[in-house]
């Protein structure tokens, strides 16, 4: 099964993606993480995509396409997969149908996760995350410990860059001019889109997402 997950930053496509790739039994790829990890390990990858990524831009379409390629070749993602903030551009959605119709494999559903822009600030605002196994809190502060992290023995919270409120307004904006118009594209090519009310309890949330992904 193939799943792509849309909606804003500050949805909760990550925290729900994870859910329901356990769910479906599948992995989950998100872009922004494998970026992140590039960034991190400051490979030529991670060196190009820093700027974009701090300033709350989008990273070159190309670049995008490239890391799509490789993830969906992969072995593991046979019975599926979750994608998380994969496809962002009309140009993505269409590299990511071109990849998908090579490997004669059919995108069984977009999850469009929907809520108040006020609701997003006011999350993305109060978040830190693991910078171990990135994992997002609320309500806990920069520098804590995450002594539950499964990536590494001390796993520190921190506040991702482009939490910073310029960032976050600047990501709204690239989310309406760019990624908004992936719904329509993809409602326009027959697809199966499911919007989630992403506003509720973590669990609610979740029990919405499983249903419209026939795990419900
Ligand atoms: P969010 O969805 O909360 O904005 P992510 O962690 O998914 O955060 O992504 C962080 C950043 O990584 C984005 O703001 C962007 O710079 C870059 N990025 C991730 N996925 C893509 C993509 N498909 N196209 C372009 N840039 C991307």
């Amino acid at each position: 099964m193939i799943v792509v997950l849309l909606g804003p930053p500050g949805a909760g496509k990550g925290t729900q993606g994870e859910r329901i790739a356990a769910a479906l039994g599948v992995p989950k790829i998100a872009t922004g993480d494998v970026l992140r990890a590039a960034v991190k390990a400051g490979t030529p990858l991670g060196l190009e995509a820093k700027g974009y990524m701090d300033r709350g831009d989008l990273v070159p379409d190309v670049v995008i396409l490239g890391i799509m390629k490789q993830a969906l070749a992969a072995p593991e993602q046979a019975r599926g997969v979750v994608l998380d903030g994969v496809v962002r551009t009309v140009p993505q959605a269409e590299g990511l149908a071109a990849v998908l119709a090579e490997l004669h494999r059919p995108l069984d559903v977009v999850l469009l996760f929907t809520i108040a822009e006020d609701a997003l600030v006011a999350r993305l605002s109060g978040r830190t995350v693991c910078d171990g196994c990135q994992t997002p809190f609320t309500g806990r502060a920069p520098s804590e410990t995450h002594a539950e992290c499964a990536q590494s023995p001390k796993g520190t919270l921190v506040r991702r860059k482009d939490d910073e409120p310029d960032a976050v307004r600047n990501r709204m904006r690239v989310y309406e001019a760019q990624t908004a118009p992936v719904v329509a594209w993809y409602r326009a090519h027959g697809a199966n889109v499911a919007a989630i009310d992403a506003l509720g309890a973590l669990d609610v949330v979740q029990a919405r997402a499983l249903k419209a992904v026939g795990k419900g």
